[in-house]
């Protein structure tokens, strides 16, 4: 079955990238929910969180890094932004290949919906 990251990782789909490295890649959010809404995204395919193993705890560590390195270069790490997963049908997961939320630029509200 297809899979909409994958296909964005090998070229086959569009994206607005923001960064790659040999480990994961950075595009913006189709419906940006927040003035910066980048997604990071393993090359690795995993369908969630619930489906991490211990060998990607690097990985799954590496997402984070990646994330405060654009936090950073967009400059909304002083105010503060959010990290995420979405994990599966309460959580509202809706492409189910991991994927780490960065949002900020605006005042987050908490708890979430
Ligand atoms: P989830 O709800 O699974 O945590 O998040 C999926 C995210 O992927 C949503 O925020 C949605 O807007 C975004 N998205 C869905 N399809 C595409 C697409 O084709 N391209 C990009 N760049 N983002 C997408
Ligand atoms: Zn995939």
């Amino acid at each position: 079955m297809g899979c909409l990251f994958c296909d964005i990782i090998a070229g086959k789909r569009p994206s607005e990238a923001v960064y790659q490295d040999e480990l994961a890649v950075a595009f913006e959010d189709i419906h940006p929910q927040a003035p910066t809404h980048v997604l990071v995204v393993p090359r690795k395919h995993i369908t969630s969180l619930a489906e991490m193993t211990p060998e990607d705890e690097a990985l799954v560590g590496h997402l984070h890094r990646v994330a405060k390195e654009i936090a950073r270069e967009r400059g909304i790490d002083a105010r503060g932004y959010r990290t995420l997963f979405n994990t599966n049908r309460d959580a509202g997961q809706t492409v189910f290949h991991l994927h780490l939320h960065l949002l900020g630029g605006r005042g987050l509200g908490w708890p979430p919906g």
